[in-house]
C-alpha cells in the first residue's frame, strides 16, 4: 500500500509526496513545509487540506 499526496491541493506545489504510511507522509509534508515554505508549525487549515489530500493505492 502505498500513501501519495498531490500537494497542489496542499501548498500549491507541482509535486507528489509517496510514503508507505500516513504517518510517514505527514512528516515528509512537514519537512517540505519546513524547507520550502520555511512553515515550522503546519497550522490546522494546511493539515486539513494534507489529510483531504492523501489517497491510498
Ligand atoms: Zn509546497
Amino acid at each position: 500500500m502505498v500513501y501519495k499526496a498531490d500537494l497542489k491541493q496542499v501548498c500549491g506545489c507541482g509535486i507528489t509526496v509517496e510514503a508507505k504510511s500516513t504517518d510517514e507522509l505527514v512528516s515528509k509534508v512537514k519537512d517540505h513545509a519546513a524547507n520550502m515554505h520555511n512553515i515550522k508549525q503546519v497550522p490546522p487549515e494546511l493539515a486539513d487540506k494534507l489529510m483531504k489530500a492523501i489517497k491510498q493505492e
